[in-house]
Order: structure tokens, then C-alpha cells, then sequence
């Protein structure tokens, strides 16, 4: 009733080709950790999973050679080992906290089966039902996990990790109830490795390992693509957008919502030379990071950051107009104002900043255009708000306000500067 007939295939092969297989996975794992060093956590942690399994396998195929403790114990803890390592490789490569207690609970339900069964073969069975069954609950986690994170589901490898693990899940919760209903029944199930019906949880483990590694590398190096292409669009002192990057992502987004409401916001350093000149260069650098950052934190997720230049920044915000922008702007010289710079040698610099802020202008409808028209009004903003004593955010409003003001006057404001 319980018992499958399996595919025709000889277990000790598969055995002895799925210990040389996990092998040579994890000695490849171990070389591409070595050359990709941002990885190098993850694929150790993967290497030592195939590791693992090469060493369980290897045992489970001298079963009869070498002595029953070794080859029980030994090797159903190392099989156990395998998607525990596995889940820890896959949580770290997307950034996800995977949670030890689960892990550890799987670990010592496993051991105290597994250790009755080392001892009198009789009570093998419950290694079988703890170790397939702790099996299947880090495959079923590992599944959910490459389903349910934002990151993974991103990445087409993930989904297909995902269904082998699943796929894993099944066929180890069925050995394990299996084993159990028949020991419950009476019948001293044949749970040995080399049973003709434990064939198909085999292939399936092997598939697991030899599926899911190829899969893991196809989303290091997807994830690795990602990040070289992320990099090469952050400005390298601020990690915000860099100039080409930003004016790149904000035509794309004018040309995909045409007519959509957009602001922009122009930011400057107030008197960013004298940080420079009084704590040299690098002080200055501390400075312009810091700033940066201040200027992200006041923006939006959906918000575009970049570095215009030097110590000048653009924001281009989504769906918001002048008196979102203004806001913004706000939010921004208090950010800045209650977070002075802590330069390395424990000095702290009070710096402000002066921001000029546009509506988005949809008057030529061509992306590039709009786009320069719009930064040019929040440019001019920000030239009102140094000549009006930095330290505060303007719109266009203020600009015509000033220019309505005699020519001496704004000569005088220019002068202030
Ligand atoms: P204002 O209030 O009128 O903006 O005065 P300011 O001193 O900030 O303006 P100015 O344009 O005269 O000086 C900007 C300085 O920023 C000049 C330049 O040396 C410095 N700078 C630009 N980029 C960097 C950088 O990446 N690191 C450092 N340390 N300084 C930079
Ligand atoms: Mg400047
Ligand atoms: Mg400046």
C-alpha cells in the first residue's frame, strides 16, 4: 500500500553519483567564492552545504563497510545539515535574517532520532521519520522564502529554487509520515538508503542539490550584474544618483507619465568652500556625505536623488507640486540644522543649506526639455535663496518677487553672495 516500486536505477550508483556530484559543486562554490569576495559569505555557506551532502552521501553508500554508527549517525546529521546551510546561503544572498531557532529545533528533533537508531537499528525508523521530516521543514522554508522575499521573487532562478524545494518538501514529508505509519503499524519499514523505494527521494535530493546549486549561481551572478549596474549610476562619494544617472531615471519617468505632477528641488551647500579651506579637503568630503544622506532621508522612497555637482544636489519628487516641494525643502534645512557634521577628529560642524523648488513643467512635452525648463526655475529659486541670506528654501514665486525689485537692489543681493 505504502510502498512505491521507484524508477529502475541502482541506489549505490546514485549514491556514489550524488556524493561525487555535491563534491564537486561545493570545490566550485569554493573557487567562485574566492573570486567574487562580496559573495564570498554565501557561497562558503553553500559550499559547506554540498559538502555536506557529499559527506552523507559518501556514507550512506559504505553502509555495510564501514561501522553502522558512522553511517547512520554521521551521515543522516551531515544530510540534515544540507538544507539548513542551503537556507542560510539563499537568506544571505537576498538579505534576509533567516531565524536560527527553526534551524536548531530541526537539528536536536533530528539528533534525538537519530541517536536511539545509532544505537539499536531497530528504533532506525525514527532517524528516518525525525531526519526526513527535518527535511522537509527547512525545504518547505526554503521555498517560502525564495517566494514570498521581495528580492528573490525578483530573480526567475528563485522561483524555480523554489518549486525543486517544494518538490523536496512533498517527497520528504511522505517518507517520513510513510516510515511512520508503517512503524505505527507494525511493519519494520525498509528505510535504508539503498531500498529500491527510497530511489525517488533520492533523485529528488539529488536534483535539489544539483538544481538548486546551478540555480544559486545563476542569482549570485544575476544579483552581482545588478549591483556592478547599480554601482556604476551612484555618484562614489554620496551613493546618491550621480548626474547622468539622475537625469537619465527623471527622463524616463517623464516620458513614461506624461503629464504626470512632478517638483524639483535644487540644493547647495551654504558656504562650502570655508569647510574645505578651515578642515581641509577631506573634512569637506565627510561634510558633502553627510549632507547626502540628510537629503535622501528628507526625500521620499519614490523620490529621485542625485548629485548635481560639488556640493549641489537635485531631487526630483514624485507626484507632488510646489507646496510638496516647499515642504520638502523645509524638511530638509531642519534635517540639516539638528544634524551637524561629526568630522573624525571629533570636531562638529553646524552647516546649513539653501534650496530653490520648482513646479514640473510639462510645456514642451518633450522629456528633455521639460525637464531643463523645470531645473532652471528651481535654479533660479536657489539663487533668491542665497542672495536672500541662505539657510532657507525658495520658489519660483520669490524669484519674480526679486526680479520685480529695482536693479540696484538685486545688484546689492548679488553682491551679499
Ligand atoms: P555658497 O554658499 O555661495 O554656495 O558658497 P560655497 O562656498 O558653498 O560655494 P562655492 O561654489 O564657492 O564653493 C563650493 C566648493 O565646493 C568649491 C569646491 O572646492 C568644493 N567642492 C566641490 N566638490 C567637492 C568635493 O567632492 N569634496 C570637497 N571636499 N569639496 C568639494
Ligand atoms: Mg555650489
Ligand atoms: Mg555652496
Amino acid at each position: 500500500m505504502y510502498a512505491l516500486p521507484g524508477p529502475p536505477l541502482d541506489p549505490p550508483t546514485l549514491l556514489f553519483s550524488i556524493s561525487l556530484v555535491s563534491g564537486l559543486m561545493s570545490a566550485f562554490a569554493y573557487s567562485t567564492a574566492r573570486a567574487m569576495p562580496e559573495q564570498r559569505r554565501c557561497l562558503n555557506e553553500w559550499a559547506r552545504a554540498n559538502l555536506a551532502a557529499g559527506i552523507a552521501f559518501l556514507l550512506y553508500f559504505l553502509r555495510g563497510h564501514i561501522p553502522f554508527a558512522i553511517s547512520f549517525l554521521v551521515a543522516n546529521l551531515a544530510v540534515l545539515v544540507v538544507p539548513i546551510l542551503m537556507l542560510r546561503a539563499l537568506a544571505r544572498l537576498v538579505g534576509h535574517t533567516a531565524h536560527p531557532a527553526l534551524s536548531r529545533g530541526v537539528m536536536v528533533v533530528g539528533a534525538l532520532g537519530v541517536v536511539p537508531g545509532a544505537l539499536a537499528p531497530e528504533l532506525s525508523v525514527l532517524g528516518a521519520v525525525s531526519v526526513s521530516g527535518g527535511i522537509a521543514v527547512m525545504s518547505g522554508a526554503l521555498a517560502r522564502l525564495m517566494w514570498t522575499h521581495p528580492l528573490a521573487r525578483s530573480l526567475p532562478a528563485a522561483r524555480f529554487t523554489g518549486a525543486v524545494a517544494l518538490l523536496a518538501t512533498v517527497t520528504f514529508c511522505w517518507r517520513a509520515v510513510n516510515s511512520a505509519v508503517l512503524w505505527w503499524h507494525g511493519t519494520q519499514p525498509d528505510i535504508s538508503t539503498t531500498a529500491g523505494s527510497h530511489k525517488l527521494s533520492l533523485l529528488i535530493g539529488g536534483a535539489f542539490i544539483v538544481a538548486g546549486s546551478i540555480a544559486f549561481l545563476t542569482m549570485v551572478h544575476e544579483l552581482r550584474r545588478r549591483q556592478a549596474n547599480d554601482r556604476a549610476r551612484r555618484d562614489g562619494l554620496t551613493g546618491v544618483l550621480n548626474r547622468s544617472a539622475f537625469f537619465e531615471a527623471a527622463r524616463q519617468r517623464l516620458t513614461h507619465e506624461p503629464g504626470g505632477r512632478f517638483a524639483v528641488a535644487m540644493i547647495d551647500v551654504d558656504h562650502f568652500k570655508r569647510i574645505n579651506d578651515g578642515h581641509g579637503h577631506a573634512a569637506g568630503d565627510v561634510a558633502i556625505t553627510h549632507l547626502a544622506q540628510l537629503v535622501a532621508d528628507s526625500s521620499r522612497q519614490s523620490d529621485l536623488v542625485g548629485r548635481y555637482g560639488g556640493e549641489e544636489f537635485v531631487v526630483m519628487l514624485d507626484d507632488a507640486d510646489a507646496e510638496v516641494a516647499q515642504a520638502f525643502g523645509q524638511r530638509l534645512l531642519d534635517a540639516v540644522r539638528n544634524a551637524p557634521v561629526h568630522l573624525p577628529n571629533g570636531v562638529s560642524l553646524h552647516c546649513t543649506v539653501s534650496v530653490g523648488v520648482a513646479e514640473g513643467l510639462h510645456a514642451t512635452g518633450q522629456a528633455d526639455l521639460d525637464l531643463e525648463q523645470s531645473l532652471a526655475r528651481a535654479d533660479a529659486a536657489l539663487y533668491v535663496a542665497k542672495a536672500m541670506g541662505r539657510d532657507q528654501v525658495r520658489s519660483e514665486e520669490h524669484t519674480s518677487e526679486l526680479q520685480s525689485q529695482s536693479t540696484i537692489s538685486y545688484a546689492v543681493f548679488c553682491l551679499k553672495k
